[in-house]
């Protein structure tokens, strides 16, 4: 498949998981890919890996001025911005009287204000070509609740609602907006839990399929939104989560 030939891609959380598996899935199917991440090491070394048409911006996105900074920088080594995928993302657990408001606010600030921070400096040259396509990782967590997940549960939940406010917003410019909610997925945010053996089972206990996700089940759903083969789909919420939700 070249579904993204001559397009440009920006992916947030891109160094690794989730986002690594989509910045190769997009760069295999003929994109233009830029990886923004905090992490360096693990982002230049992702953007050697994929050759041409790749790169790596360092960025924090819960800062709008790197953002701004990012779709710049795809526009200009590029030429344009047809896919943005608001991915990054963190978790902090936590009982509410014991999280303290800095860890309240910086993952208010990651998950759910980057998300924003994203589609306000990406949906600009998005017009500038006649539309385009965003796909913003919420999560199972953002419909269901986990136990002291308060923050990253909140967060989701407005990823999610977002998603559909902007769909409408944009849905007349020819901008689809949609997002995945994976369920437990393997990958360096969930690597704790799946080091220990009882926590490990017990998640693949309750998954119906028995297993965590891998990241590049859902780097295809990214893929396939992003694609003019949802060119009817906006404000979606698309869940992969093994039949954990099913129930
Ligand atoms: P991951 O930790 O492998 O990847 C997250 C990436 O985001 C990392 O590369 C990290 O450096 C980057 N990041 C964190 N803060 C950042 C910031 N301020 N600016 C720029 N980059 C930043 O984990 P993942 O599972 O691939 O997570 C990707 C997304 O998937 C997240 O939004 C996460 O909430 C969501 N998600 C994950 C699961 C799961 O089980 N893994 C389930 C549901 C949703």
């Amino acid at each position: 498949m070249n579904r993204f030939k001559a397009k440009s891609v920006v992916i947030t959380g891109g160094a690794s998981g989730i986002g690594a598996a989509s910045a190769r899935r997009f760069h295999a199917e003929g994109a233009a890919v830029v990886i923004a991440d905090l992490n360096d090491e693990l982002g230049t070394a992702l953007a050697n890996e994929l050759g041409e048409r790749a790169l790596f911006q360092k960025t924090n996105v819960a800062e709008y001025d790197q953002v701004e900074v990012l779709m710049g920088t795809a526009v200009e080594a590029f030429g344009r911005l047809d896919v943005l995928f608001n991915n990054a993302g963190i978790g902090c657990f936590g009982l509410t009287p014991d999280l303290s408001v800095e860890d309240w606010r910086r993952v208010i600030a990651i998950d759910l204000d980057a998300v924003f921070f994203g589609c306000k400096a990406a949906i600009p040259y998005m017009r500038a070509v006649g539309g385009g396509a965003i796909v913003n990782t919420a999560s199972i967590s953002g419909s269901g609740a986990d136990y002291a997940f308060t923050a990253y549960n909140a967060a989701k939940g407005g990823v999610i609602n977002y998603t559909r406010a902007l769909a409408i917003d944009h849905a007349r410019e020819n901008i689809r907006v949609n997002a995945i909610s994976p369920g437990p997925i393997s990958t360096a945010i969930i690597a704790q839990a799946k080091s220990v053996p009882a926590a490990d089972q017990a998640w693949c206990d309750v998954v119906p399929m028995g297993r965590w996700g891998e990241p590049e089940e859902i780097a295809a759903i990214a893929a396939f939104l992003a694609s003019d083969d949802a060119s009817y789909m906006t404000g979606s919420i698309v869940t992969a989560d093994g039949g954990l939700t099913a129930h």
